[in-house]
């Protein structure tokens, strides 16, 4: 019997579809499952002829895999991927590769590029966006980890990759973490970008009065210009979707965010990194409170809003929002992209930013025509070194600035919160300000913890101490 191009352990949601997607492009798979069951009801209800076997032990899986064999693991993150590495050690050779294709924290994957490869084995991190619909017809692959598997698992991954403008969604990223860390920031961005359509929708919703029918109108439209995106356009579909009694589905939905990590490990990363990636750490910060259920419902009682009747024209408003969305999203990735740049700089990592820009353009969440954009700014000046220095998003900030703010005005005053939104404009007031008063802030370190501080009459890097209870 001819042996297989490649194995995957996992039959869960995004292991079935990325098998079959893998199948449909013409590659023989092998697939292994903890539970055998589903293995077997996979393979009775959803292979019909396509070139895909079924293996019950993890050497008949590993026997069935042409050399060098690839292993893809698309199991439960974290210490399950460890458990199947050291099964699958015995049974392997050296130059063979394991691809973790799960949400895996990078540096897990790093530990296991360098683990494995003292042992022989290639690895790979990947971060595989799209949820269940992208791994079935083509997802968005970031793949890092050990360059030397990169060529012999390209063509299965740039095969199986959305594609947009014809190129795939899916390149090398870097060495050991990389992969996951682009995955991870991508996840980030995903926060920040929900977050910001949600804040939209409230103010449209609660601060103009619309109905559900009337927002999904709205970002229907949206969808067609500078916002157009996936996240845009789901968001148009659910206000639709109507409840058994007609109602929209969506009221009935209670009002406590879900999480699973990956926003909390971009936010962490950029502390410990020292870059400001405010917005989405504030759409962390949001689920969090958001799932603070029972205590908001007491504090609404206790600080009941209060009766503010504002005249303000809608379409105006409604206008103003769009500009504070659009903006607020350009931060973000502002934002993200500083972020990389700096874990590329502290890893030694070399990131191509635009193709970075073009993975993320089909196939993931986050995809939009936005991405184009970025890709666009990279292309024309691979050394960019801040989104807002490049030209077109210059322009598009500067467009939207005074709207931005009218409608940050308008959720104060319509006291609607706007985290996303206010962070982003705190953040680009900050960073668009030749002096920022942490001059008081340094005389207050030095003041009470003698921490010094630099003159700007002095030289960088020259440090000065007041005795300030005898100076003052
Ligand atoms: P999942 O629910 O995260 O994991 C289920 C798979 O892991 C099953 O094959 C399960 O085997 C196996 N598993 C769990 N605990 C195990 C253990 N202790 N020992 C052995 N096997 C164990 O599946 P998923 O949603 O398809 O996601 C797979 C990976 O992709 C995850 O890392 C996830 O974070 C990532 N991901 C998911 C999405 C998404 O939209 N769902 C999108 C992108 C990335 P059994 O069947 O035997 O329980």
């Amino acid at each position: 019997m001819s042996k297989s191009d490649i194995g995957l352990i996992g039959l869960a949601v995004m292991g079935q579809n990325l098998v079959l997607n893998m199948a449909d492009h013409g590659y023989r798979v092998t697939v292994y499952n903890r539970s055998a069951d589903k293995t077997e009801t996979f393979l009775q209800q959803r292979v019909e002829d396509r070139p895909i076997v079924g293996a019950y032990s993890l050497e008949e899986f590993v026997d069935s895999l042409s050399a060098p064999r690839k292993v893809m693991l698309m199991v439960k993150a974290g210490e399950v991927v460890d458990h199947f590495i050291e099964l699958l050690l015995p049974l392997l050779e050296k130059g063979d590769i394991i691809i973790d294709g799960g949400n895996s924290l990078y540096t897990d994957s790093d530990r296991r590029t360098k683990y494995l490869e003292e042992k022989g084995i290639l690895f790979i991190g990947t971060g595989v966006s799209g949820g269940e619909e992208g791994a079935r017809f083509g997802p968005s692959i970031m793949p890092g980890g050990n360059p030397k598997a990169w060529s012999s698992v390209k063509p299965i991954f740039q095969d199986i990759a959305a594609k947009s403008h014809d190129e795939a969604c899916c390149d090398w990223v870097g060495q050991g973490g990389a992969g996951h860390y682009v995955k991870m920031v991508h996840n980030g961005i995903e926060y920040g970008d929900m977050q910001l359509i949600t804040e939209a929708y409230q103010l449209m919703r609660e601060g103009l009065g619309l109905s559900a029918d009337e927002c999904q109108q709205i970002f229907a439209e949206w969808n067609k210009g500078v916002l157009d995106s996936y996240l845009i356009e789901i968001t148009a579909n659910i206000l639709s979707f109507k409840d058994e009694d007609g109602e929209p589905l969506v009221d009935k939905i209670l009002d406590a965010a879900g999480q699973k990590g990956t926003g909390k490990w971009t936010g962490i990363s950029s502390l410990d990194l020292g870059i400001p990636l405010t917005l989405i750490t504030e759409s962390v910060y949001s689920r969090c409170l958001s799932s603070l259920k029972t205590e908001r419902q007491k504090a609404a009682g206790i600080f009941p809003k209060q009766q503010v009747a504002l005249s303000v024209d809608k379409q105006e408003t409604l206008t103003a929002i769009h500009d504070a969305l659009y903006a607020s999203k350009i931060i973000s990735y502002t934002q993200g992209y500083m972020l990389m740049s700096e874990a590329a700089k502290e890893f030694g990592w070399e990131l191509n930013y635009g193709g970075i820009a073009l993975m993320w353009r089909g196939g993931c969440i986050i995809r939009s025509t936005f991405l184009g954009e970025i890709k666009a700014a990279y292309d024309k000046q691979p050394d960019l070194q801040n989104l807002l220095h490049a030209n077109f998003f210059e322009s598009a900030i500067k467009g939207a600035e005074s709207n931005w703010r009218k409608a940050i005005i308008f959720g104060i005053q319509s006291q609607i919160p706007t985290p996303a939104l206010s962070s982003a404009l705190a953040f680009f007031d900050g960073y668009r300000s030749a002096t920022l008063p942490a001059n008081l802030l340094q005389a207050q370190r030095d003041y009470f913890g003698a921490h010094t501080y630099e003159r700007v009459d002095k030289p960088r890097g020259e440090f000065f101490h007041t005795d300030w209870i005898q100076s003052g």
